[in-house]
């Protein structure tokens, strides 16, 4: 399926320091980032060994798929601790730069390696949007509950996606929510594709399919183009652009009914295939320029947070 949406896609690093080439004056935030991206890259490769399968995404649930219900929401993850134990001694050590996460950070790690911060139940509590059994799960480690969801998701999103590569291709189609089918978390990015000439639909037409990009498992979803994912706003001109004049493939979609937005790239107006995770850290000029409006990304990162 949409095969040239998914033409073989830059490293994240490249995505990087193509950006810096092209934005100078980011270049010294990317350039902080650089090696935690490269680590979620390594580690979805080396991950394949400690990963499976997962049935989940094998044989998707139609149900669940129909009512809105992520397939890993009331998933069993007792596969996850010796994976997420890997990738948490991988991207813990990355997160230094956040100096004010410090302490929380060696007491995170302390506690996986002791066994008393257990992965399969963190990781379950996270899922299932849990947050009584989450803030409880973590209290005893981290100051507050959203650091302890923030280090969970940084460590989190490299094993899904290795265990999505290892499933394989999930259907997903009869997805109709602004959230990530795999694992209910927000877009990052979205982008539209490029026509595909092997689906007789976009024979004629311009391409323009829009795809959502999760910002924790990295799955690609198709969604509504003229419709808000945060709310579902499906009124014309419910979506508003936001754009930097140097890069029109690059966009902010708005909407101000939620008052949240998501970046988006338009794949037509560009000869790049960039990786998405760099490309959404990449365009904050943008999320400045969205805060500026006062609004808020629908997936909050450590870099579109603004006070
Ligand atoms: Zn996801
Ligand atoms: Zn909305």
């Amino acid at each position: 399926m949409d095969a040239l949406y998914l033409a073989k896609r830059k490293s994240a690093s490249q995505t990087l320091s193509d950006i810096c080439d092209r934005r100078p004056a980011l270049a010294s935030v990317l350039t902080v980032f650089m090696p935690l991206y490269a680590a979620r890259e390594e580690l979805r490769s080396s991950l394949q060994g400690s990963v499976s399968a997962l049935p989940e995404l094998q044989h998707p649930n139609a149900e669940f798929l129909s009512q809105g219900v992520p397939l890993l929401a009331n998933a069993s993850f007792d596969w996850i601790d010796a994976p997420f134990k890997e990738a948490a001694k991988a991207i813990l050590p990355q997160l230094a730069g956040l100096e004010a996460l410090a302490a929380d950070i060696e007491a995170y790690a302390k506690g996986l390696e002791s066994g008393k911060l257990v992965p399969s139940t963190l990781v379950a509590a996270y899922l299932s949007s849990d947050a009584k059994s989450l803030v409880k799960i973590t209290k005893p480690f981290v100051a507050s509950a959203s650091v302890g969801a923030f280090l969970t998701q940084q460590i989190l999103g490299p094993v899904l996606h290795a265990a999505r590569n290892a499933s394989g291709e999930t259907d997903t189609a009869a997805w109709r929510q602004g959230y990530c089918p795999v694992c209910g978390s927000f877009p990052s990015i979205g982008c539209l594709g490029r026509p595909d000439p092997d689906q007789s639909e976009f024979a004629k037409g311009g391409g323009g399919k829009k795809f959502l990009h999760c910002s924790l498992c990295g799955n690609d979803w198709h969604f509504r183009r003229g419709a808000c994912p945060g709310c579902n706003n499906e009124e014309p001109g419910a979506i508003e652009y936001l754009r930097a004049p140097d890069t029109p493939w690059e966009r902010i979609e708005m909407c101000r009914k939620c008052n949240t937005y998501v970046p988006n790239i338009d794949l037509r107006e560009t000869t790049e295939n960039p990786d998405l995770d760099a490309e959404s850290l990449g365009m904050l000029h943008l999320d400045l320029k969205a805060a500026e409006e006062g609004l808020k990304p629908l997936a909050p990162a450590f870099w579109n947070t603004f006070d």
